[in-house]
């Protein structure tokens, strides 16, 4: 099978810590500005940054249409305002978000950036604790048909949500390239982005 080839939208965030995260996994990283990036790419990553300027760049290069469609078909992975860019509602936007995972998004749901705060988190795909990074983060409010929960803050049902799946959907409110660690980009890669790749070239 051809390399994986992921993009990293790098309009603005910290898009720079996706790449660094994913260059060790043996996957090639391009970067994303304007819609002809995404034509040859497996999958994308959304990052954390500001969602409001976010979207106001990806409205003025033309992302907003082929990014909705993009993630229609393929992985795409947005943490924290990649997840508010993502969802489907969340307050004081400059434009509506993508609508690609069905989740609305309370932003800055914490306080400041002087609340932000770190905490091990319960992520049931890696076998348990992740060190979760929360910078002005977000926090995930209704969950709509079809998205399972996939990290929380606490075990238990009870346990904030705080990651959430919505088939090629993943949306995370802590920052996973900030936590020196790479399960989950690597879980990303291998479970979201090249297994079902594999399972339909099987079947071709
Ligand atoms: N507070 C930011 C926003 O609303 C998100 C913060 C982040 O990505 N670390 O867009």
């Amino acid at each position: 099978m051809a390399t994986t080839r992921i993009g990293v939208l790098s309009l603005q965030g910290d898009f720079a810590c996706h790449r660094a995260a994913l260059e060790p996994l043996g996957v090639e990283v391009a970067r994303v500005t304007l819609p002809a990036d995404l034509a040859a790419l497996d999958a994308l990553v959304i990052p954390g940054g500001e969602s409001t300027t976010m979207l106001r760049l990806m409205h003025s290069n033309g992302l907003r249409a082929p990014l909705a469609a993009f993630a229609r078909q393929r992985p795409v992975l947005g943490t924290c305002a990649g997840l508010i860019v993502l969802g489907t509602s969340a307050d004081r936007l400059p434009h509506p978000p993508l609508g690609a995972l069905d989740v609305t998004v309370e932003r800055n749901a914490y306080g400041r950036q002087l609340d932000s705060f770190e905490e091990v988190l319960e992520v049931p795909v890696l076998g348990g604790a992740f060190h979760g990074v929360f910078i002005r983060a977000p926090r995930i409010g209704r969950l709509g048909r079809g998205v399972e929960v996939i990290a929380r803050r606490g075990r238990g049902p009870r346990g904030e949500v705080v990651g959430v799946r919505q088939r090629n959907v993943i949306g995370l409110t802590f920052h996973p390239e900030l936590a020196d660690d790479s399960r989950l980009h690597e879980w990303f890669v291998r479970e979201v982005v090249t297994a079902p790749r594999r399972r339909n070239s099987e079947a071709a």
